[in-house]
């Protein structure tokens, strides 16, 4: 653990490559080859080998020996699984928002869906996809509990490498206006109606889940982290 509040380029390479998952621009079961990606971020590979560590215990990449490293491929079964457990933390966090959140909380929240907004506007599905993922991360956050938060930041990574798994290739992350309709319940501290709309918009993620292959992608690896 380093002290320093200066992330360490393991933690930045680490979020990097997170943030490429999470945008789909590095699908389910690519290799991971560190050469690859020590010359794309400039680093020794030893730095590459130790964020895909990290990376390994957040489950968002497979480490096989002698093999290497692979963007993960979670099965149907985790998928369900996922979901299952983001219903149960995420009542608990709309809870704990409604409970804690100050106007600034309430604030960002609106300004994150004003993003979310415009990215759908400008037609922008990568940028969709990851605001998406990030609208539940800040509501944990803001939530406060941070064992909770925590999970979150691992969960949403990995729920978007699930959609970009199984889901349709036009559907984006999360159906457009949930989100607002979360935050609008969460403004009036209606506790019983922001906590049943967060379960059915995990629902109707979830039900837009398929078993589908997905499409090849061609991956500039310089291009990415340049
Ligand atoms: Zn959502």
């Amino acid at each position: 653990m380093s002290p320093s509040p200066a992330k360490s380029d393991v933690t930045l390479i680490a979020e990097r490559i997170t943030n490429a998952v999470m945008e789909h621009r590095l699908p389910p079961g690519v290799k991971l080859a560190e050469e690859r990606l020590a010359e794309a971020f400039k680093v020794s590979r030893t730095k590459i080998r130790h964020a895909l560590t990290v990376l390994a215990k957040e489950g968002l990449v497979t480490l096989y020996p002698n093999r290497g490293a692979f963007v993960a491929s979670p099965s149907t079964q985790d998928a369900r699984d996922l979901f299952a457990t983001r219903r149960l933390l995420e009542a608990e966090v709309v809870r704990s928002v409604i409970a804690r959140a100050t106007k600034a909380d309430l604030r960002k929240l609106r300004a994150h869906i004003t993003k979310e907004s415009e990215a759908r506007l400008a037609n922008d599905r990568r940028a969709v996809i990851k605001l998406s993922g990030e609208f539940h991360m800040l509501l944990a956050r803001i939530g406060g509990n941070r064992y909770i938060s925590k999970l979150m930041d691992e969960l949403c990574p990995l729920t978007c490498l699930i959609i970009s798994l199984y889901d349709s290739p036009h559907t984006p992350a999360c159906p457009e206006d949930e989100h607002i309709r979360i935050v609008e319940a969460i403004e009036r501290q209606d506790e019983a109606t922001a906590t049943r709309l967060m379960l059915e918009h995990l629902q109707h993620v979830e039900n837009e889940l398929k078993l589908s292959p997905q499409d090849k992608v061609d991956i500039d690896w310089d291009r990415m982290f340049a």
